[in-house]
């Protein structure tokens, strides 16, 4: 990345939090490429768990490893940039609402339970929330088409995959639609707000549930960055 690192959320208003949080408490979201995590000088594979560390022995695929250690390392990120501890200082954990196992399922901050915790990976991409209350967060490249549409209509409300098809532009609206969902479903709640957004830097379509107002705390996008170029371009 031509940016280089430590442009991740490397705004004034992203320094220092009180130990303290609750209601209003801000929320932090970073969206990022997965290379821009890895180079993050506040940031080291070394910085996960042991049981972390295990999980991804499992994964084959180098670049995909890649994706998974990018967003647990931006959650560490978020985590600390909302309670102003080190990233070393925040140990996320996992807990599975279906069998009731660690280490699996829904991320949590153990010490912070007032704390919503979330994370994405895409393709080269990587995006984290942690802010009060329940919060949701998905990422997908530009160019994902989600389908076929007998799987959305099963996953996503009927209504809103053929009004998306119906649509000048039915690909992207249904990616927005799908990660919309992802983010919501996340969150465990439809009750919360729901922001979704483009970054073109980043090639990325982005929604956030919950954690609302924690846009602005976003990095700027690398400037220079390889032109999303759509597969089927003339
Ligand atoms: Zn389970």
């Amino acid at each position: 990345m031509s940016s280089g690192p430590g442009r991740l959320g490397a705004g004034p208003a992203a320094t220092r939090r009180p130990p303290s949080y609750g209601e209003g408490a801000a929320a932090v979201a970073l969206v990022a490429t997965t290379a821009e995590v890895l180079a993050h000088p506040e940031l080291d594979e070394d910085l996960l768990a042991p049981w972390e560390r295990q999980r991804l022995a499992g994964i084959r695929v180098p670049a995909r490893r890649d994706d998974v250690v990018a967003a647990r390392l931006l959650l560490r990120l978020c985590a600390s940039r909302v309670t102003g501890l080190p990233p070393r200082g925040v140990a996320p954990a996992q807990r599975c609402p279906g069998c009731g196992r660690d280490g699996h399922g829904r991320p949590y901050l153990p010490d912070h339970p007032g704390l919503g915790v979330s994370y994405s990976h895409a393709d080269g991409l990587a995006a984290a929330v942690v802010g009060p209350g329940p919060v949701g967060i998905d990422v997908e490249p530009l160019t994902r088409r989600p389908g076929p549409v007998s799987v959305l209509r099963r996953l996503l409300p009927h209504d809103e995959v053929d009004a998306a098809r119906a649509g000048p532009d039915p690909g992207p609206a249904l990616l927005r639609l799908w990660v919309r969902r992802e983010a919501l479903f996340k969150a465990g709640t439809d009750g919360v707000r729901l922001t979704e957004w483009t970054d073109r830097g980043r090639a990325a379509v982005v929604a956030l549930a919950g954690a609302d107002g924690a846009r602005r705390a976003l990095s700027p996008a690398p400037a220079p960055s390889p032109a999303p170029t759509p597969p089927s371009g003339r």
